[in-house]
């Protein structure tokens, strides 16, 4: 088939209208996080803590340069944008010293799972063996007992299923570094 020179052109404004029609939509639909200079300018009392400066009951919760933001306002215990975590310091309060360092270091897991809610699970899991803050079955019991809490939602499983499944995990990975078995 031939095109003459204005079918050309015609076709060619066409294409390249269905491409930034194509642009537009993945433009404007795409999730929209804050960074963290727009997200302490935006809640009240939030407050910056620079990389590998918060601390958990004495440890220094590091998250590979990655900075937090308290707020007192957050609706749960901790979340995660791109780039930072997010830690309700009033949530938090009263939490065992695990289960804080648990939470902190599932949003770590955010950054580099992405939303995966059983991969930052076991992120968390994994930086605790390595860390030396969750190497007791009765840690791990802690923590799954305070998930285990937690209704199911759009992202989550609910709080059983990965009660378990962070169990079976932490029992494979401590028995391959004691040689004991569970
Ligand atoms: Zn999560």
């Amino acid at each position: 088939m031939k095109f003459s020179a204005k079918q050309k052109i015609i076709l060619l404004i066409l294409v390249i209208g269905f491409l930034s029609l194509f642009a537009a939509i993945t433009y404007f639909t795409r999730p929209y996080y804050p960074t963290i200079h727009e997200y302490i300018l935006s809640e009240r009392g939030a407050i910056y803590v620079p990389p590998e400066k918060y601390k958990i009951n004495g440890y220094k919760a590091s998250c590979k340069g990655r900075p937090t933001v308290l707020d007192k306002k957050f609706d749960s215990w901790g979340g995660a944008y791109p780039g930072y975590i997010i830690i309700n310091p009033i949530a938090n309060k009263g939490l065992a010293t695990t289960i804080r360092l648990y939470i902190y270091y599932h949003e770590c897991g955010h950054q580099f799972t992405g939303i995966n809610e059983m991969k930052a699970d076991n992120f968390a899991i994994l930086q605790g063996l390595d860390s030396g803050w969750l190497t007791k079955d009765s840690d791990m019991q802690k923590i799954c007992h305070f998930v285990s809490k937690i209704p199911a939602d759009a992202l989550h499983k609910d709080g059983k299923t990965r009660c378990k499944a962070m169990t079976s995990f932490f029992n494979k990975k401590t028995s391959r570094r004691t040689g004991k078995h569970h």
